[in-house]
């Protein structure tokens, strides 16, 4: 092909911020399909034009960078990347090459690619003690805290090296995707792209109480480091982490070619059974000796290949874009296409997700367009095929409901309707203070507050609290029994306490997770209404912009109305949650050495009863460094930040 030297550097230029948006942002740009496809073309070019390669090619490093808002960890084996191939032929070269390279006997492991977030995690002494991100493999960002949140992450191993670094994959499994999407539709709030991109967004949250309520999973596929123990076989790694206790990828030994080849098939063809999105299926060769052998390039081992297959799209026609507006006022555009077979389900509309997505693919009604069903779940539309309308679709300058300026987020591509009285918003505001996560209200569903609305017997979730049987009963087909029953669990939800309330308002990033931790550390509304916005970060578990959102909305008329109308009903504002001692709040602790009276685990757990935290790594933010016999390099770094560094002595004393 004669291609040009700015066409190389064009294309490097836009997978690099292809890049910066995918791994950065954890918000795509293009499917990872086209990005493959541009990133073969930039291989070819690379390999017709050797002396054209810049060092900042995507080809040359593990993509991703570490953002400044992690403590950076570094990977002391580090975390590469794989090589891709697409075709079952690639897989026999690669497998013929691995057959000239390694003269012994040899086999090979054939494992489902998890299309997750890549994480190391290291236990030492059996316990939990860190985990970081991929980052640009060499360093990764500390995600401990937001690790610690993970449902299936063992927080202790059986017999376990006294060092362990293990790989594997943070993932959304569909079951909790589909049920954030849902609640997410309920409320009115944009919904989740796709779940890789979901679990990396949620790994990267820095408010932990953000990604505990996102529910993620982990699966391990790697030992990276084990002190003290030796393996002989890949296949030996993976029964061994099994053994220990962590959920392991599910593994295939292959010996020949055509046994690795069936095993990608079979994976493939099971796609739809496994509990999260599969974007490949990976071929390790098995003798840990020979991959040692074999080493790696710039980016990837030599010992393995990852074969993707090909997403399943079609083309369709748009008939029609819908702008749906959610309780926070966001403008979500769906493209209505006519109905086409997906991936074994039919589909009828698509995502547009944001203004920035319909520009780029320059997307309008009347357009033929490809769809695909992005990590085979929710449909997208991947790029328009026939052009048979003018310009690109623009979302309404007004809000489709209300009728109130719709302004861009200053820190988005989010467009929302600024109408605090938007029927949309209050609509759905109601029904979500009503859900079960927030004061649970039985019977008060989207269908009845619809009617109450309709009556015009309610426009505030306080207004409730006015309603009796006899302005209920008839809405929506409502009996005299049922009526009555929904005023009782109105007025249960009275004493539902703080960390329910807090979730009901509804406030941005503040779910039921954040409700329970405010209202452990605020003992009433009133005490929380008091409090700064470094006084509500200062807990720890509640990062700077929610925070900001926090007071922004109490100190709102709308929230200083609603408060104002809830006490007049009578609803507790007191916390139900046990405060408990709590001495060490907002305090973060740093462990070095060896401690006398206590095992790093005791002292972690006497921390964490007492309201504060324990750390790894020692940063401006930490409190105390508690060193012990021998204290290591922590010491000196707290010495260097002017972080106190306290004796055992004095942590005795503090405890007591
Ligand atoms: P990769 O994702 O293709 O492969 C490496 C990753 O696979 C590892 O990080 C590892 O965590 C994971 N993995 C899952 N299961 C595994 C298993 N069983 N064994 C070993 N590893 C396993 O490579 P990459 O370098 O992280 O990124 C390239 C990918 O990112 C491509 O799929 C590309 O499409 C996508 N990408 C997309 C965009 C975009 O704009 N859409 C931009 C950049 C990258």
């Amino acid at each position: 092909m004669n291609d040009t030297i700015d066409q190389y550097n064009e294309l490097v230029e836009r997978l690099l911020a292809l890049s910066v948006a995918y791994y950065d942002n954890d918000a795509p740009l293009v499917s990872d399909y086209e990005y493959d496809m541009m990133n073969n073309s930039l291989k070819r070019m690379e390999a017709e034009h050797p002396d054209w390669i810049r060092p900042d090619s995507p080809t040359q490093h593990v993509g991703g960078h570490v953002s400044e808002a992690f403590a950076p960890v570094e990977h002391p084996v580090p975390l590469e990347s794989l090589q891709d191939v697409f075709s079952f032929e690639e897989v026999e070269a690669f497998v013929a090459r691995m057959d000239e390279a390694v003269a012994a006997a040899h086999e090979f492991v054939t494992e489902p690619k998890i299309d997750g977030l890549s994480v190391a995690v290291e236990y030492r002494g059996g316990r939990f003690y860190r985990g970081a991100t991929r980052g640009n493999g060499e360093v990764g960002e500390d995600v401990t805290e937001n690790l610690r949140t993970v449902r299936s992450l063992p927080k202790t191993l059986k017999n376990a090296p006294p060092r362990l670094i293990v790989r594997g994959e943070v993932y959304m499994s569909h079951e909790v995707f589909f049920e954030q999407n849902a609640r997410r539709e309920l409320t009115g709030e944009a919904p989740l792209a796709n779940p890789r991109n979901a679990a990396a967004g949620s790994l990267r949250q820095l408010d932990p109480a953000v990604c505990a309520e996102r529910t993620l999973d982990v699966i391990f596929f790697n030992i990276q480091l084990a002190e003290g123990a030796s393996y002989d076989t890949h296949y030996e790694t993976l029964e061994a982490m099994a053994a220990m206790g962590l959920p392991v990828v599910a593994h295939t030994l292959c010996r020949t070619a055509g046994e690795c080849v069936d095993t990608i098939r079979r994976i493939g063809e099971g796609r739809e059974g496994y509990p999260f999105d599969i974007d490949g299926a990976v071929v390790k060769l098995n003798g840990l000796a020979q991959r040692e052998a074999l080493g790696s390039t710039a980016k990837y081992p030599r010992w393995a290949a990852a074969y993707k297959y090909p997403p399943e799209k079609k083309p369709s026609r748009v008939t029609d874009i819908l702008v749906q507006v959610g309780r926070t006022g966001v403008l979500t555009p769906k493209a209505v296409i006519e109905p086409v077979r997906l991936a074994g389900t039919t589909v009828t509309n698509a995502t547009l997700h944001n203004q920035d997505f319909i520009e780029n693919l320059g997307v309008n009604i009347g357009d033929t367009v490809l769809v695909q069903k992005a990590g085979e779940i929710i449909p997208e539309v991947l790029a328009v095929t026939e052009k048979n309308s003018e310009g690109y679709f623009r979302l309404p300058a007004v809000c489709p409901v209300c009728g109130a300026p719709v302004e861009r987020d200053i820190d988005g591509a989010a467009m929302r309707c600024t109408g605090a009285e938007c029927p949309a918003q209050r609509l759905r505001n109601i029904v979500h203070f009503a859900s079960k996560e927030a004061m649970d209200i039985d019977g008060l569903g989207p269908a009845v507050v619809e009617a109450l609305d309709r009556k015009g017997l309610i426009r505030t979730p306080a207004e409730l609290y006015g309603l009796a049987a006899e302005d209920v009963a008839g809405v929506d087909r409502m009996g005299k029994k049922s009526a009555e029953n929904l005023i009782a669990a109105i007025e249960e939800s009275k004493s539902r306490g703080l960390a329910r309330l807090l979730c009901a308002f509804g406030i941005r990033q503040v779910g039921s997770k954040a409700g329970k931790v405010l209202a452990r550390s605020f003992r009433s509304l009133d005490d929380l209404m008091a409090a700064t916005e470094d006084e509500l970060t200062a807990i720890g578990d509640i990062g700077p912009v929610t925070a900001k959102y926090i007071t922004e909305w109490l100190r709102s008329d709308q929230g200083r109305h609603q408060i104002a109308l809830l006490r007049e009903a009578g609803v507790s504002f007191e916390s139900a949650e046990d405060v408990g001692d709590n001495r060490f709040l907002g305090r973060t602790f740093v462990l070095t050495g060896t401690l006398e009276g206590f095992t790093r685990a005791e002292a972690e757990e006497i921390i964490e009863r007492l309201g504060g935290k324990a750390s790894s790594s020692v940063s401006k933010k930490t409190s105390y460094v508690l060193a012990g016999e021998n204290p290591g390099s922590k010491r000196t770094k707290a010495e260097a930040l002017g972080v106190p560094v306290i004796t055992e002595a004095e942590f005795r004393e503090m405890i007591e």
